[in-house]
């Protein structure tokens, strides 16, 4: 075990890290299996596919480190911690209390398969306790909630839904994704399971799938045993990938805290711009609950732009810098129309209620300078 370090930025260099033959790295061990140890019984086995290689090692004690975990587990994609993490501790005539605005893959799942192993499941705004209250059932398991939904950037009441969930001993699981460990710690509220999807700010770089599960030793064991049969584990190059991605983490995170806030304030106050969400703003509804639960107010801000659907599209297409492709976290600036992207799946009726307009432009900022980022948006916005 490796020693407690105080602060993330030293925990993201030094927390799980060994040295092996002198590697200030540790290297990948490329291994499918291990040789066992005299004594080891057959549990100890160690195994690519049962997430106990040297390299998954170092993830999970960094992981557990900097969200304040007790353990932590990697696995092959952000869907494959959700879906594993629900699966575990969910059965069939389970109960499920889900925010509204979810994650495509997650609302997909949920909707998709989850009435197929008989688990039933209410939406609710995680805004409104009363709502919560209501439709509360005997057999209610779990509240499932996001740090900031996508891609309004909306906060709900997370310290409410904890206390509600405690008062009814429900498990409470936050996909913390958006956040990112650098900007909130759900455990600190309370919560008992953090999921990420690894693929965006953890790794950073934009070149790999992975995802992750923080949360008390009991609970993540669980969910290890029961990825151990499900199969959605993290391989091991792309484990050295996620590690050396993380060593910079709270560097990226901080820089495009302040990005995005230059980029929404600018954008702003941009002739051509009919509104800009971002909870860094006055304007936003959830601006103080943001200000009291998070450090700083991630890379990610969404632009209507005045006219037509026409010229949304004709914006995306002079970005010179900004990239348009889904995905956000990384170091690469990346803009896309959620009404075309995530959002393509629902009506055009459900997406207005939603607030989800075909002018609305989500954009993530990269590490790309702040100057020439605004500049990009102030020329394919100048454009018309
Ligand atoms: C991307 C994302 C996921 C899914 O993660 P994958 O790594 O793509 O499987 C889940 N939740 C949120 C909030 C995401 O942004």
């Amino acid at each position: 075990m490796s020693t407690a370090f105080r602060d993330i930025d030293t925990q993201l260099v030094h927390s799980g890290e060994r040295i092996v033959d002198g590697a200030v790295c540790v290297p990948v061990f490329q291994s499918a299996t291990f040789v066992s140890r005299r004594g080891d019984s057959y549990h100890a086995a160690r195994y690519a596919r049962l997430s106990n290689t040297p390299n998954h090692d170092v993830l999970h004690a960094k992981l557990a480190a900097i969200e304040g975990g007790e353990a932590a587990l990697v696995t092959a994609s952000g869907m494959a911690a959700i879906t594993t993490s629900l699966l575990t501790f969910l059965k069939t005539g389970d109960h499920l209390l889900l925010q509204d605005c979810l994650y495509g893959g997650t609302h997909g799942f949920v909707t998709h398969e989850l009435p197929a192993l008989g688990i039933a499941y209410d939406f609710i705004d995680a805004t409104d306790e009363g709502s919560w209250q209501r439709l509360l059932r005997p057999t209610t398991r779990a509240v499932y909630v996001e740090s900031m939904t996508n891609p309004l950037l909306g906060i709900a009441d997370l310290p409410g839904v904890v206390r509600f969930a405690r008062a009814h001993g429900l498990l409470t699981m936050i996909d913390n994704t958006f956040a990112s460990p650098v900007n909130f710690r759900p455990l600190d509220l309370g919560f008992d399971l953090s999921l990420h999807s690894a693929t965006k700010y953890l790794n950073g770089h934009d070149d790999i799938a992975a995802g992750c599960a923080i949360g008390r030793a009991e609970h993540v064991e669980r969910i290890r045993q029961r990825l151990n049969h499900l199969g959605g584990s993290l391989d091991a190059h792309a484990c050295f990938l996620l590690n050396r991605g993380l060593v910079t983490l709270a560097l990226r995170v901080r820089q495009q805290n302040a990005t995005a806030l230059r980029l929404a304030r600018f954008l702003e106050g941009h002739p051509a711009v009919e509104r800009v969400l971002y909870p860094g703003l006055e304007s936003h509804p959830q601006h103080a609950r943001a200000l009291s639960l998070f450090q700083g107010y991630g890379g990610v801000l969404a632009l209507e732009v005045r006219g037509d659907e026409a010229e949304a599209a004709a914006v995306l297409e002079r970005l010179r810098i900004a990239l348009v492709a889904p995905s956000l976290g990384g170091v690469h600036t990346l803009v896309m129309r959620p009404a075309k992207v995530s959002h393509a799946a629902l009506t055009a009726e459900e997406r207005a209620r939603l607030g989800i307009g075909d002018r609305l432009i989500r954009v993530s900022v990269g590490i790309e300078s702040a100057d020439e980022v605004c500049a990009d948006f102030a020329q394919a916005l100048a454009g018309r």
